[in-house]
């Protein structure tokens, strides 16, 4: 019985992982491909031209850095190479890669505490 219902929960936990990925997929896909209808193939940056061969390497950029953000008139994206996105993204970090961000601001304000001591020895007074 338990075993049985253990697998129950598997499955159906199952679903629901692919469901997602399947929904980020087609998400993912829908811009890009709406992106690259509405722009020419080129880089915003360094206007490299690109052609369906090297198409992979043009990527759609989101200019206020939120995926989620997908306006169908397309003023939201910007075609970059990789390298330009690169760029674009090493001189802001950002909700599009904004996980390492807000990870290193919780461990530095976790371990910089330098008036914590201080606070210790007034209170000894
Ligand atoms: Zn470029
Ligand atoms: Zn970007």
């Amino acid at each position: 019985m338990l075993k049985r219902k253990k697998e129950i929960n598997t499955e159906r936990l199952d679903k629901i992982v692919t469901e997602a990925h399947r929904n980020q997929a087609v998400r993912e896909h829908g811009y890009r491909e709406q992106a690259l209808k509405l722009y020419p193939w080129i880089c915003t940056r360094c206007e490299r031209e690109f052609t369906r061969e090297n198409l992979q390497g043009l990527t759609v950029h989101h200019k206020d850095h939120n995926h989620d953000n997908n306006p169908t008139n397309g003023s939201n994206w910007e075609l970059l190479c990789v390298y330009c996105h690169d760029n674009e993204h090493s001189r802001h970090l950002d909700a599009e890669y904004g996980e390492l961000t807000s990870n290193d601001q919780k461990q530095s304000s976790s371990t910089h505490t330098p008036f914590a001591d201080l606070k210790a020895l007034l209170n000894k007074e």
